[in-house]
C-alpha cells in the first residue's frame, strides 16, 4: 500500500486537471496568437498541476498566474508560451540561461526545446521543489544554481539565449555580456505598475533591442536568500 507520503501526483491528472481541461488552455493560447505547434505541443503535454499545490491544483489550466509562496508566482501560460515562442522564432537554442526558476514551470518547457538549460534562483526552498518536480518529469538536460541570477552564470556562458522571468528596473549588464553571437536575451523590465518584454539580440559589440508587449512580472530583487 502506498501511504500519502510517498504517493506521487497524478501526471496525467483528473476532473479540473484532465486532459479536455487542458485543451481548453490550448485554444484560449491560440485566440490569443500563440502559432507554433512545436510550443503548443509542450504546453499540452507539460502538467502544470504538479507545480502547484495541491490546494490550487484544480486551477492550473486556467490562464493565470499563481501564487507559489514566498510572494513568488507560477508564470501564466500564455506567458510561458509567448516567451518560449519568441526565442524559438529568433534563433538557436543550444544553451539556455533562465533567471528566475521559480517552481520550473517555465524550465520545464524550455527544457523540452533546448540542449541544455541552466537555471538560477535566489529562493533556496523553491529550488529545491523546482528540482523535484523536474526530476517527476524526467528532465535531466537542466543544471540548477542557488544564487542572485542579475550575474548569471558565467562558467556556463556565453548562451544562445537568456530568459528572465523577475523584472529588473534596469538590464544587468552581465546578462548582455553573457550572450554568444546572435544569442538573445529575453526579459521584462521596468516596475510594479508599468514592464515591458524587451527581446536584445547581440550582434558582435552591437544589442538591438525589440520591444514585445506590455506585461506584468515580480520584481528581480538583489541577493540570495536561504529560506
Ligand atoms: N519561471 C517561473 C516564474 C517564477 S517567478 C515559472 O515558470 O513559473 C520569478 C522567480 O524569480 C521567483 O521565484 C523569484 O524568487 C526569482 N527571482 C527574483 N529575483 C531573482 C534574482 N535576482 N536571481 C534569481 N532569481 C530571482
Amino acid at each position: 500500500m502506498s501511504s500519502i507520503l510517498n504517493s506521487k501526483p497524478n501526471l496525467n491528472g483528473i476532473g479540473m486537471t484532465s486532459q479536455r481541461t487542458r485543451e481548453r488552455l490550448l485554444g484560449r493560447l491560440i485566440d490569443q496568437g500563440i502559432q507554433s505547434m512545436q510550443v503548443l505541443d509542450i504546453i499540452r503535454s507539460t502538467p502544470r498541476h504538479i507545480f502547484l499545490d495541491e490546494a490550487l491544483s484544480h486551477r492550473a489550466y486556467e490562464d493565470v498566474a499563481l501564487p507559489i509562496g514566498y510572494n513568488q508566482t507560477i508564470s501564466q501560460p500564455y506567458i510561458v508560451a509567448r516567451m518560449t515562442e519568441a526565442l524559438l522564432k529568433s534563433g538557436s537554442l543550444e544553451k539556455v540561461l533562465e533567471i528566475g526558476t521559480g517552481c520550473g514551470y517555465q524550465t520545464a518547457v524550455m527544457a523540452q526545446l533546448a540542449k541544455s538549460v541552466y537555471t538560477v534562483e535566489r529562493i533556496k526552498p523553491l529550488l529545491d521543489r523546482a528540482k523535484r518536480n523536474l526530476k517527476l518529469l524526467k528532465l535531466r538536460n537542466i543544471d540548477y544554481k542557488h544564487d542572485d541570477g542579475s550575474a548569471g552564470w558565467q562558467q556556463h556562458g556565453p548562451f544562445d539565449a537568456i530568459i528572465t522571468t523577475a523584472a529588473p528596473q534596469q538590464i544587468p549588464q552581465e546578462l548582455l555580456l553573457q550572450l554568444a553571437e546572435g544569442g538573445r536575451l529575453l526579459i521584462p523590465v521596468g516596475g510594479d505598475d508599468s514592464q515591458e518584454l524587451q527581446l536584445i539580440s547581440r550582434h558582435g559589440d552591437e544589442f538591438s533591442t525589440e520591444v514585445l508587449e506590455a506585461v506584468r512580472f515580480v520584481p528581480l530583487l538583489v541577493g540570495q536568500l536561504q529560506h
